[in-house]
């Protein structure tokens, strides 16, 4: 495997001091594609937190300039418009590769998984920076296996209509490992499972956001099939921790990151109307094709290697977003903010 550049040890802190001072210890220069959306923008405002050079490139498909606006103005963040599927040259230690049309109303035709990370991978090879891949629980589709554990192989639909957001990814860590592996490039892939939280998007139809909208503008909560099947909601807080600890760890992964609380869509429903309006009525609607019927993360691998687990409930993390989305839903000056 190839060594890591003495550059990027310097940036780590990890050459003991022998490399020229004036280097030591200094901010990485990270890229965040897909930066201004929901999961990305959470990301940045740690890594600038951290004192990082943080360069966003974003076209702005799903995202949003008001996600990452309150660091316009600080000369350690960029914002690229540009669309992945483009190459691009730029000069930087990490690559967090977040860029992807990620709900089911945004995804249906997109090449951005395997196009936008084939042309991530190979800015990573070209200047030796560390890539990390946010890859998602769909790959395990509709799982025969419960919980999930990494080394289980998924059962996904090649052509159904989730098929190109599922194999999308699949083919994304494919070509992670191909370039690990035929190029010594140093990727991090994470499986990320359902996660909720401020700044996501308010109409993308994922089903935290919808509840929580429909609640609040005191329209029925939409139950799609039967209510019965299952997901594990993760707050977002707690997955940028755990893709920032893949990133700095010594592991390839794949790792799961997600909360394993698991909830029916009729369970979360009934917290949705605990948290914002106990009155808030039900209605039933058939659900979607090849909707996977449950799901819940195995972290054992996670706690192990990476010493993460997540903190918050969905119980703690809902009205959390709720503040965020009450503003929004309701005009509120302060949109995006929080
Ligand atoms: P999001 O839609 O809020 O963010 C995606 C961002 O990527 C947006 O800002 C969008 O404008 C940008 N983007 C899309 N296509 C692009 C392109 N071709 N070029 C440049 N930018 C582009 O979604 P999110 O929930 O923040 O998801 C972030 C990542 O996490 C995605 O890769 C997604 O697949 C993964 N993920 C998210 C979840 C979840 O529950 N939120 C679950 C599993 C995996
Ligand atoms: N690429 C990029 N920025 C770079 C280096 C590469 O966008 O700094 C793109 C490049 O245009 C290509 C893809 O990444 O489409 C894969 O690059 P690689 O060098 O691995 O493959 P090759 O160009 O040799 O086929
Ligand atoms: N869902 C629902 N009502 C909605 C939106 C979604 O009952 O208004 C269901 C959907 O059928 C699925 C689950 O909620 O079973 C999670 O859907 P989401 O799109 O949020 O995530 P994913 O299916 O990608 O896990």
């Amino acid at each position: 495997q190839r060594k890591p550049s003495l550059e990027y040890l310097n940036r780590m802190g990890a050459t003991g001091g022998k490399v020229p001072l004036g280097l030591k210890r200094k901010g990485l220069r990270v890229v965040v594609t897909g930066g201004a959306g929901f999961v990305g923008s959470h990301l940045v405002d740690r890594l600038m937190a951290r004192g990082d050079t943080v360069i966003v490139v974003d076209n702005f498909f799903t995202g949003r300039k008001e996600n990452v606006m309150h660091h316009f103005g600080n000369p350690n963040f960029e914002l690229i418009r540009h669309d992945v599927v483009e190459p691009i040259l730029l000069e930087v230690d990490q690559i967090y590769h977040l860029a992807c049309p990620a709900s089911p109303v945004h995804y249906k035709f997109n090449p951005t998984n395997v196009v936008g990370t084939l042309n991530m991978l190979g800015l990573a090879k070209r200047v030796g920076a560390r890539f990390l891949l946010t890859s998602t629980s769909e790959v395990y589709g509709d799982p025969l296996q419960h919980p999930q554990v990494e080394t289980y192989w998924g059962n996904v639909n090649p052509i159904g209509v989730r098929s190109c957001y599922d194999e999308g990814k699949r083919t994304a860590e494919t070509l992670a490992m191909d370039y690990h592996r035929g190029a010594n490039v140093e990727v991090r892939i994470a499986r990320i499972f359902n996660t909720y939280g401020p700044r996501m998007c308010i109409d993308d139809g994922r089903v935290v956001s919808n509840f929580v909208a429909q609640a609040l503008r005191k329209e029925p909560l939409t139950v799609y099939g039967d209510g019965k099947q299952t997901r594990s909601f993760q707050f977002v807080s707690d997955l940028v921790e755990g893709l920032m600890r893949l990133m700095e760890g010594e592991h390839v992964g794949p790792f799961n990151l997600g909360n394993p609380g698991e909830f029916t869509m009729l369970e979360l429903a009934k917290v949705v109307q605990e948290t914002i309006d106990p009155n808030a009525s039900i209605e039933f609607r058939p659900n979607t094709e090849d909707d996977p019927h449950k799901r819940k993360p195995d972290i054992t691998k996670a706690k192990e290697l990476l010493g993460w687990e997540p903190k918050v409930s969905l119980r703690q993390g809902l009205p959390l977003m709720v503040k965020d989305f009450r503003q929004r839903v309701f005009g509120d000056q302060k949109e995006g903010s929080s």
